[in-house]
């Protein structure tokens, strides 16, 4: 418990400087895959505290290593990597904040400023207790979480599971719905995996008072859209959990022309890779066929976004203990499923992995709102924690792992 006291010590004794650091990023929030004067700036803290990292990994992108040099028995393959994104969202800020973004329409509405500081302060942390631990932390500070294909797919083309290979790997991401204070886990199936549909239905245009001479885009598409949640409802594994939405469908006639095409575009979301490739495949047969039968013809485009998150079940129990320790029984919480998507789930499809949420509400302070809004707003107490629970769960799966 000396390490555990330790590291609390520290979290405490950087969580001024910490605080300071999202501020400095909240002001200065840069979009996906621009992140040059974010990374520049995570690049001279590293330096500051001797470390060096790694940089233009996926462009914007950074790796670092902590070695731990505890030296009580061969370390050498207990490597843990830690992952913060980075980037910002296009939303214009209304908060009204000392540190509100002074960039125009660029907003960290998703919390990847709090996400950045807080791996900062692991850093801080780690390379101070350096002696206390065996192995390696790999800190990756990752561009482009908010965008397709997502930082975490191009990282990972551009090694940065090699060399070395963590054994694991933990990410943390803000929770406006959970107070600050408390964490939350979740094991297996988490996030969904996220792919967008663009369908373009075409028919043949006319006048509405003529449709037996027409092939009628409307009508087709209408077919479409209910035939396909039939899918959802009638071939999807009754255990995995599926969203198919369309929030567009556009038939740009009048009262009495009917046009030649209508546009639809959705989102199928889901947990599971095998069913996620079967219903898309089911999807465009279907609609075409409709389409084909009635006449008209539909182009069925597919952009695949990310993967399902899948927290590893072993993993997330062990790191969820440790949490325990650390916060204690009272302060770490169950999540429940969320479709939402998060790049995190490449990682988590080819490396063990625990994605957790660091609660970041306080209701009598009036934080409240959502990620993605544009009141979006943390408790920088959270920041403390974030910084200092890491860095406690990064020793002690490192010390868990057999070399
Ligand atoms: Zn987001
Ligand atoms: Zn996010």
């Amino acid at each position: 418990m000396a390490l555990q006291e330790s590291i609390k010590s520290l979290a405490r004794h950087y969580a001024a400087d910490i605080v300071q650091t999202r501020r400095h990023l909240h002001a200065h929030p840069e979009l996906s895959f621009q992140e040059r004067n974010t990374a520049r700036f995570v690049a001279d803290q590293l330096r500051a505290i001797g470390i060096q990292p790694q940089e233009g990994v996926a462009d914007t992108g950074l790796v670092a290593l902590i070695e731990g040099r505890k030296g009580t028995e061969s370390a050498g393959n207990r490597v843990i990597a830690l992952r913060a994104d980075m980037d910002a969202l296009p939303i214009h800020e209304a908060n009204n904040v000392p540190y509100k973004s002074t960039v125009e329409g660029v907003m960290h509405a998703c919390g990847h400023d709090a996400h950045t500081a807080s791996l900062l302060g692991v850093a801080r942390i780690l390379n101070v207790l350096r002696d206390e631990f065996d192995g390696t932390v790999k800190l990756v500070f990752q561009p482009g979480e908010e965008k397709a294909p997502g930082g975490a797919s191009l990282m990972i083309k551009e090694g940065v599971l090699e060399n070395p290979t963590p054994v694991s790997m933990i990410g943390q991401h803000v929770a406006p719905n959970i107070p600050v204070g408390k964490i939350g886990f979740r094991e297996g199936m988490y996030m969904a995996s996220t792919d967008e549909l663009y369908l373009t239905v075409r028919g043949k245009g006319g006048h509405a008072a003529m449709p037996d001479s027409l092939v009628d885009p409307v009508l087709i598409a209408s077919h479409i859209i209910v035939a396909l949640q039939q899918i959802i409802s009638r071939n999807r594994p009754p255990a995995s959990p599926s969203v198919l939405s369309f929030g567009r469908f556009i038939a740009d006639g009048v009262t009495n022309v009917i046009p030649n095409e209508v546009t639809i575009q959705g989102t199928f979301r889901c947990m599971n890779e095998e069913w996620r490739a079967e219903g898309k495949k089911r999807m465009v047969k279907l609609a075409e066929g409709i389409a084909e039968a009635m006449g008209g013809s539909c182009e069925f485009t597919i952009v695949n976004g990310y993967p399902y998150l899948k927290n590893h079940p072993e993993l997330t129990r062990r790191v969820r203990a440790q949490a325990v320790e650390y916060m204690g029984q009272e302060n770490v919480v169950d999540l429940d499923l969320w479709m939402a998507g998060e790049d995190f789930a490449f990682y988590s499809q080819v490396v063990d992995s625990c994605f957790y949420r660091l609660g970041t509400r306080n209701e009598e302070r009036g934080i409240i709102s959502g990620v993605h809004t544009p009141t979006f707003d943390i408790d920088e107490a959270s920041l403390e924690t974030g910084a200092g629970l890491m860095s406690w769960l990064a020793v002690r799966e490192l010390a868990a792992m057999t070399s």
